[in-house]
């Protein structure tokens, strides 16, 4: 099986944009009544958005 996945992947790397996030930082949750478009920070790159916090992250 192939898979998209890594191609993607290496474009975000490229940008050094956070693959969760693309690289804005954060994350945000619609249609919660509770967190109406509030924005959290993006724990896979500590809210920072970049590629490379979040690579950091994995390991
Ligand atoms: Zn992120």
């Amino acid at each position: 099986m192939f898979f998209n996945k890594g191609k993607r992947l290496q474009a975000m790397e490229k940008k050094n944009k956070c693959p969760d996030c693309k690289g804005r930082g954060i994350h945000y949750f619609v249609g919660s009544d509770f967190f109406v478009a509030s924005p959290i920070n993006c724990t896979s790159c500590n809210g920072t958005g970049l590629f490379t916090e979040w690579s950091n992250s994995l390991g």
